[in-house]
């Protein structure tokens, strides 16, 4: 590990790092690396225990997000466990139909079920297919695809043989799943039941996020049919009605990870009506989303997850603004980033100490499963208000950081584009943010490129600085991107701006909270929070500002390949 991950503006890597850490504490070696997807923590110590969401869910999730954290970390360490949690997913694949099963009653399982239906054991068979957890295995795949690694293509396509016995044909380009679950027997429920998850259409179809990314890495017939059929199904039938003013649970009722999905294949295809309904979606959940990011998982409902945010949902939100940004169809620049910045940083379990004093007498193992993991059901002034703690959001929690990363910086040809604020580097440059600590943002030269940086809209254009090698420059303008031109290997381009300071008052599950805010960072909510607070982050201005403001270069920073979701 080099010193750039330690340096206090590299939130996104050193969020990575520690999540890499807790994902590898959480694979249990005693037991062929199954993953412990809960953490029970109305028990004193908190305890680790198996469930039904170990096996195909969570291994699937957790092989994607170790992938993901080394290539944002460089980090190398826990080979072997990555190897055997790779073997215990592809022990969950069927040999013969390329499905991956769920089992049921086990000695571990009574520990959470699930936290929809608590007894959903009572109506399972000994194994079955769950719809919503092929979507683990299927993004691993893609991952694999994706880094090179041939020997997932044909679990790939297994899967995808096996995806197809489970369709109907409702149309002559439509197809749709007929239930949530599937075994040989079918038992009624699983078709037309009035519980969740079995109501929850997009809780089938959450898949999309998986199958879309294999339309563009595989491309057969096989994959795209499947693919655009249940798309247009969903578009049609499913949950979102047809002005996207949905309500629903946007990660575990499926509404966004199949919207990522949609929005993923109508770029690809140019098919603008797919295109226009992720949008649409997107919108409607951005008008229902605080502007820092604090996602309702029950989006438009009732109950206790319509007052929480899941970390898994950040993930695909901002996947899905990414996507539409990249292609053209809006700019979500700024909200990726006030998303990465705020509610998805703040939803990780970074302090240590305060685990320990919150659970005193907490087993070592369990506190290293906890800390560097991800809230599923953070208020917006604090985190552990729910009763336990959920692996599926170090899965997400890693995807929306790697997310944010890849967008950070788009290169193409002969041009690096700075789209965001966050320090990352890649063959080409390399780039310090200040945020919140100043209005500053670095960027070094390692070969001769033609550079532009979109400034964040809450910096007034008008009061942007450039300067390269110290030497003020103006560049021209594109909207809100400046253009630098070409500049040469080792030159330094230095832009400044004044950083806005702003009280907001927030009505969020009614009640009132008021928030300060520094640029793009929401520093402080009010009322703090019980228990585990968070956005308490005014002190760390003053703690860490001297050491934030001074670049510190090094070319020993691990660089990425290519990206493994898109460009
Ligand atoms: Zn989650």
């Amino acid at each position: 590990m080099t010193s750039i991950s330690f340096h206090p503006t590299y939130w996104l890597q050193n969020a990575a790092s520690l999540a890499m850490s807790a994902l590898l504490a959480r694979i249990d070696l005693n037991q062929a690396a199954r993953p412990y997807f809960w953490i029970d923590i109305r028990q004193s110590p908190p305890q680790a225990s198996h469930s039904y969401w170990d096996g195909v869910d969570i291994a699937g999730r957790f092989v994607d997000g170790l992938i993901l954290a080394r290539q944002m970390t460089g980090r190398c360490d826990g080979a072997e466990a990555e190897a055997q949690l790779r073997d215990y997913l592809w022990a969950q694949q069927d040999p013969q139909d390329g499905l991956f099963y769920n089992w049921e009653d086990e000695a571990h399982a009574g520990g959470e079920m699930s936290k929809y239906l608590p007894d959903a054991g009572v109506l399972t068979r000994p194994r079955h297919v769950d719809l919503f957890c092929q979507r683990g295995p299927l993004i691993a795949l893609c991952t694999l695809l994706a880094a090179g690694d041939s020997r997932a293509l044909p679990r790939w396509n297994q899967l995808i043989q096996g995806l197809w016995r489970l369709v109907e044909r409702t149309g002559p380009e439509e197809l749709c799943l007929p239930t949530y679950r599937w075994a040989p027997l079918l038992k009624p429920e699983w078709t037309m039941g009035a519980n969740v998850p079995e109501k929850w259409l997009g809780y089938r179809y959450a898949l999309l996020t998986g199958l879309a990314r294999g339309v563009e890495l595989v491309g057969d017939p096989a994959t795209t049919e499947l693919a655009l059929g249940l798309a247009r199904w969903y578009m049609r039938h499913g949950d979102v009605p047809s002005d996207g003013r949905y309500a629903a649970n946007t990660h575990s009722g499926g509404i966004l990870p199949t919207a990522v999905g949609i929005a993923r294949l109508g770029i690809h295809t140019g098919n603008a009506e797919m295109i226009a309904w992720a949008q649409r979606v997107y919108e409607w959940t951005r008008t229902n989303t605080p502007d820092f990011g604090f996602l309702r998982d029950g989006l438009g409902l009732d109950g206790f997850f319509s007052s929480t945010c899941e970390t898994c949902g950040l993930a695909d939100l901002v996947h899905l603004a990414l996507a539409l940004t990249q292609a053209g169809v809006a700019d979500y620049w700024d909200d990726i980033e006030r998303i990465a910045r705020n509610q998805l940083l703040e939803n990780q379990y970074r302090d240590a100490p305060m685990l320990r004093q919150l659970y005193p007498g907490i087993d070592e193992s369990v506190l290293a499963m906890m800390h560097g993991g991800f809230e599923c059901a953070a208020f917006p002034n604090r985190l552990l208000a729910y009763r336990g703690i959920e692996a599926c959001c170090i899965g997400g929690g890693l995807r929306a950081l790697y997310h944010a990363w890849r967008g950070a910086i788009s290169e193409t040809g002969d041009t690096t584009m700075i789209n965001l604020g966050f320090s990352r580097s890649t063959a080409n440059v390399e780039v310090i943010g200040h945020e919140p600590w100043q209005g500053r943002l670095d960027v070094r030269l390692r070969t001769p490129r033609r550079l532009t940086i979109r400034v964040p809209t809450h910096a007034a254009l008008a009061a942007t600085l450039f300067t390269v090698d110290g030497q003020p420059i103006t560049p021209s303008w594109s909207g809100r991107t400046a253009h630098l031109g070409l500049l040469a290997a080792g030159q330094i381009v230095t832009l400044t701006y004044p950083l806005q300071e702003r009280g907001a008052n927030y009505e969020i599950a009614g009640k009132s909270y008021t928030g300060w805010w520094r640029g793009a960072t929401l520093l402080e909510i009010q009322p703090p929070g019980e228990g585990y607070p968070i956005y308490q982050r005014h002190h760390m201005i003053e703690e860490t500002g001297p050491n934030a403001s001074i670049p510190s270069w090094s070319d020993a920073t691990p660089v990425p390949t290519t990206s493994l979701w898109g460009d």
